[in-house]
């Protein structure tokens, strides 16, 4: 048997539900706010990625699915939206727009990660983006927007953190900074911290042992550190979600896999879920259009996790599909009948109505029986090209009537 890949799941039916209603509230949230929704390829120039995701991330090292497109071309699957939302907006001229330009998707896309549960290699995102706007208005909003779409789709638990990363030469002299600090208290850490004191010296506030605690506690932090027009594009995206009352816990350690981000950070986790409890996240980039081959232009965005956010809302249930006729006939042999039997099904559903024709050759008895489990409302059956029996699954009456009359019978008793 030939199995999906692995890391990859189907979509099937009954699964579609839930995700309509996603699609629906991020149409009617973000769309009630200005945004307009984008669907950029599913491949684009591994450039784009390697340039705008950050060459030193995990994702552009390890998570790529880079192909060779037959002309010695680097393709690959996108790993993410907001470097080809970027591409886009430069590509159309969309600068030429009134800004901001606000976007939003709701796509797949892939990356080589080790799957497990709420972690695939094809996964979908639903995504905004507000290009064109540096205020704190701007970060706040969209904070907002993610916050609201969580809520519609009943996500648990959610918590938010926010940092500010200021500018990456801030960032710079901070990370000398506290490369400086660990290695003067060297001999407290664990050597698992020690170990990675160049590579990644802020992993050691992640760190589980006291020793590398105690340190960590007293450790030089990059909030405290912002230039002054960062700290107070930050305190004032903080005093508008307090007046928007949502709550938020600052993390002075909070790192996201890609390279692009500017001044504000934040990330949705939420207790329902399990080790992957990230949900939503995002942050501004008011370098990456340039980085991009674009005018310097700011702006923010965040994505979050299609599977994620259905794992950490409840099930809710789902409506079974509306049958409203199930068409069959009387006599297998008859050719008329099978021919006005199409007729009535085509021309039922032309006048609005979920109709459904048999298909199988079941015998009358059991294409009544198929009625009842796909809940049928009405079942008509068709004698000849002339007459049909209709019968009312509900009440079990039946009678007698034309071919043409059948359509205009349901209509009017399902005015009744
Ligand atoms: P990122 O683009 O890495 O900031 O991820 C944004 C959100 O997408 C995360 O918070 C997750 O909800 C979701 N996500 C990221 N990677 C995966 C994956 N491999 N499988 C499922 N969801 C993912």
């Amino acid at each position: 048997m030939i199995q999906a890949p692995k890391g990859t799941y189907d979509v099937l039916p009954q699964d579609m539900e839930r995700r309509r209603a996603l699609a629906n509230h991020a149409e009617r949230i973000l769309g009630a706010a200005g945004y307009r929704r984008i669907e950029t390829p599913v491949f684009e120039s591994t450039e784009l990625f390697a340039r705008g995701v950050g060459e030193a991330t995990d994702i552009v090292q390890k998570e790529m699915y880079s192909f060779d497109d037959g002309g010695g071309r680097s393709l690959t699957l996108r790993p993410e939206g907001t470097a080809p939302v970027c591409r886009a907006y430069i590509e159309h001229g969309m600068h030429k727009l009134p800004p901001p330009v606000k976007l939003w998707y709701l796509s797949s896309f892939f990356r080589a990660e080790n799957p497990q549960k709420g972690r695939y290699r094809q996964f979908w995102q639903v995504g905004a983006e507000a290009i064109g706007s540096d205020s704190p208005e701007t970060d706040a909003e969209v904070i907002v927007l993610l916050a609201e779409l969580l809520e519609a789709m009943g996500v648990k638990g959610t918590r938010l953190r926010l940092a500010s990363l200021g500018q990456p030469e801030t960032r710079g002299a901070y990370r000398e900074e506290l490369t400086a600090y660990l290695r003067a208290h060297e001999d407290q850490l664990s050597a698992e911290v020690r170990a990675r004191i160049d590579l990644n010296p802020m992993r050691a506030f992640d760190a589980s042992d006291p020793g590398t605690q105690a340190v960590m506690a007293e450790a030089p932090r990059l909030l405290d550190r912002l230039d002054p027009d960062d700290a107070v594009h930050f305190a004032e995206v903080r005093e508008l979600l307090d007046v928007a009352g949502i709550p938020y816990e600052l993390d002075s350690t909070l790192v996201r896999g890609l390279d692009y981000y500017t001044r504000t950070l934040f990330e949705f986790t939420s207790d329902a879920l399990g080790a992957q409890s990230g949900v939503g996240g995002g942050g501004r980039y008011d370098r990456l259009i340039q980085q991009l081959g674009g005018q310097p232009t700011a702006g923010i965005g965040w994505a979050a996790g299609l599977e994620r956010i259905l794992l950490a809302a409840p099930e809710q249930p789902v409506a079974t599909d509306v049958v409203d006729l199930l068409v069959t006939v009387a006599d297998r042999e008859s050719r008329p009948a099978h021919l006005a039997a199409f007729e009535i099904a085509r021309e039922a559903r032309r006048a609005g109505l979920a109709a459904q024709l048999e298909l199988t050759g079941r015998s009358l008895k059991s294409a009544l029986k198929h009625a009842d489990r796909i809940e049928a409302r009405y079942v008509a059956i068709v004698n000849d090209g002339e007459q049909a029996s209709l019968k009312d699954m509900s009440s079990g009456e039946q009678h007698e009537l034309a071919t043409g009359a059948v359509i205009a019978a349901i209509l009017r008793g399902s005015r009744m």
